[in-house]
């Protein structure tokens, strides 16, 4: 029994069954990534790039963020790195990459589609991005913000391979992209569902609305059925699918989307520890069935309330 409470501690994330399921930390710059890169977990699921450049009049060179990256690779050895392409616009506007006023900024040129329209930004990002893994040799993936269909997702795919990066992916926010996922995902390497959007647009609630928090909250039933969609998309084209998105630190929710067939969580790596635990006294298949009560309810504090009382009374 020691033995097995130590385990449930420390190291790689396993559920009680031995299904593993990385644990990995969200991250917005070389101090995040020095702090987590001494902490037991297996990586990072997604550094936010855009963090780096928020005060940034100009666009940085090839040669300045080559050395960003090559700090923010370092600290995590041969551990993987998802990179994800600057997510400018909406909430993270960037002055180097501003098209202008929009009367709906979460719904306009923002992530893929602002790099669609500036491609020689993504460009130089995926350039400084493949020679600081080179030098590094840090295993490193990249994935676009906003991706809402499957050829923006194949347009994508080709820039990171022509930049010579060796694995691609998506984040999945938009709840069209996560209805089509397999779709979707068959142009790319993985998936990573970010929650927070994901919820924004399922429930038409702008995240930056503190009074909308009660629709905004990941447990609401709608946005478990569209992360559902997206899982069993993944899993028609064989792609892992992660979630990074602020749901994945929260060990009860966790314990639900590895039951929905999510393969890895990122989150804050303050998280990590309790989120380890909850997966180490729980089976793959009890999360399935924590999935399946969570569906079942039919308001968001209903959704929380049966899989606590259905969860390891120790969390
Ligand atoms: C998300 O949308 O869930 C996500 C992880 O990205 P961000 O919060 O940076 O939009
Ligand atoms: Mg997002």
């Amino acid at each position: 029994r020691r033995t097995k409470a130590l385990a449930a501690r420390s190291g790689p994330g396993v559920t009680r069954d031995g299904t593993e399921i990385a644990l990995l930390a969200n991250i917005g710059g070389v101090e995040d990534a020095v702090a987590a890169g001494a902490l037991d977990l297996e990586g990072v699921g997604l550094f936010r790039t855009e963090f780096v450049f928020l005060s940034a009049a100009k666009a940085p060179t090839v040669a300045e963020q080559t050395e960003i990256y090559r700090r923010v690779f370092e600290p995590f050895g041969e551990r993987r790195v998802v990179v994800r392409t600057l997510d400018a616009g909406a909430d993270k506007p960037l002055a180097f990459a501003d098209l202008g006023p929009e009367e709906n900024p979460a719904l306009g040129r923002r992530g893929l589609r602002l790099s669609a329209e500036r491609p020689e930004l993504l460009d130089a990002q995926l350039e400084a991005l493949a020679v600081a893994a080179r030098e590094t040799g840090a295993d490193v993936r990249v994935m676009a913000p906003m991706v809402a269909t499957a050829e923006e997702a194949a347009w994508f795919a080709r820039r990171v391979r022509e930049n010579g990066l060796p694995k691609a992916g998506v984040m999945i926010e938009v709840p069209g992209a996560a209805l089509r996922a397999s779709d979707v995902l068959g142009e790319v390497d993985f998936g990573s569902l970010g929650t927070n959007d994901l919820a924004q647009y399922t429930m038409a609630a702008d995240r930056m609305q503190g009074a909308l928090s009660d629709l905004l909250d990941p447990w609401q039933p709608a946005v478990l059925d569209v992360i559902a969609a997206a899982c069993e998309g993944a899993d028609r084209a064989e792609r892992p699918m992660g979630v990074c998105g602020e749901s994945a630190g929260d060990p009860l929710l966790a314990l639900v989307l590895v039951g929905l067939g999510a393969s890895s969580l990122s989150m804050a790596p303050s998280k990590v520890p309790v989120v380890r635990f909850a997966l180490s006294v729980h089976s793959l298949a009890e999360c399935q069935e924590l999935a399946v009560v969570a569906r079942e309810a039919r308001t968001a504090q209903e959704a929380l309330q049966r899989v606590r009382d259905r969860a390891d009374r120790q969390l």
